[in-house]
């Protein structure tokens, strides 16, 4: 089965995504920042929107919503547990389902912690996951709706997928999070280099582009909260990676 994928940027710093499977005939998009730009980009490819996946309720990812679903009758697939958060929701699903759409499977896991009923979606025949504002490029989602316990067991849980699955994350904070995480981890080569690729990229006025789960393992702070050089950053030596991580996001909260 072959899938195209198209990034763009929607809002200021939000990521649209378009999953199309020619095949099918069904193009995806992954939550809903901006129906405007949504559809110049579904226009300009010749596609027609048929589902649209929800990774979790606040209005930066579903505000399109309305307008897209008016526009084209698309599906909107959402969390269970979101409930009438997420409007407009035609199936609603939870952690351990999968769904097939145009013969892809879907695969559905509660990641809790920006926000208490998110989820992400792992499509492994296309080795791709969609996961919101769970894992960003060098960066996560700050933690808004549970104990960080819990968003860094969400962390793991997605990390735990196979180390080549690209990582489509709902927001591009990539120079940000780069310049955290090299002060966090400064003598780590492969952020430094992520650094030097996140300002050339904002140089160059291009999004960063998408990486692995095998590099964000090598490069971000927040999925590396279990290695000795995080919890020496933190004044933490010895301590759980919950406690390592807990304090990385609160230095994060305020790092300029
Ligand atoms: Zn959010």
């Amino acid at each position: 089965m072959s899938a195209e994928i198209r990034v763009f940027r929607c809002l200021d710093d939000n990521f649209g995504y378009l999953v199309h499977l020619p095949d099918a005939g069904v193009t995806i998009a992954v939550d809903a920042p901006d129906a405007g730009t949504i559809q110049s980009e579904l226009d300009r490819a010749g596609w027609t929107l048929t589902h649209i996946l929800v990774t979790h309720r606040h209005a930066d990812h579903i505000q399109g919503i309305p307008a897209l679903k008016a526009a084209s009758g698309a599906e909107v697939i959402a969390a269970r547990q979101a409930g009438e958060a997420v409007p407009d929701a035609d199936r609603r699903v939870s952690g351990g389902e999968r769904i097939e759409i145009g013969g892809i499977a879907f695969d559905v896991y509660d990641t809790p912690g920006h926000c208490a009923d998110h989820i992400s979606f792992h499509a492994p025949a296309i080795a791709a996951l969609f996961c919101g504002d769970v894992i960003f490029r060098l960066g996560c989602g700050r933690v808004m709706e549970s104990p960080p316990e819990t968003m860094f067991a969400s962390i793991r849980t997605l990390a735990a997928l196979p180390g080549g699955t690209r990582v489509y994350g709902g927001h591009d904070y990539a120079l940000s999070n780069a310049r955290f995480a090299a002060a966090a981890e400064p003598g780590n080569p492969k952020v430094a280099a992520a650094l030097a690729q996140a300002e050339a990229d904002k140089a160059a006025g291009r999004l960063t582009a998408i990486t692995t789960l095998d590099e964000e393992k090598a490069t971000n702070p927040f999925l590396r909260a279990g290695e000795p050089a995080l919890a020496r950053a933190v004044n933490l030596e010895g301590a759980s990676p919950e406690a390592v991580f807990t304090a990385l996001r609160e230095w994060k909260n305020g790092f300029r």
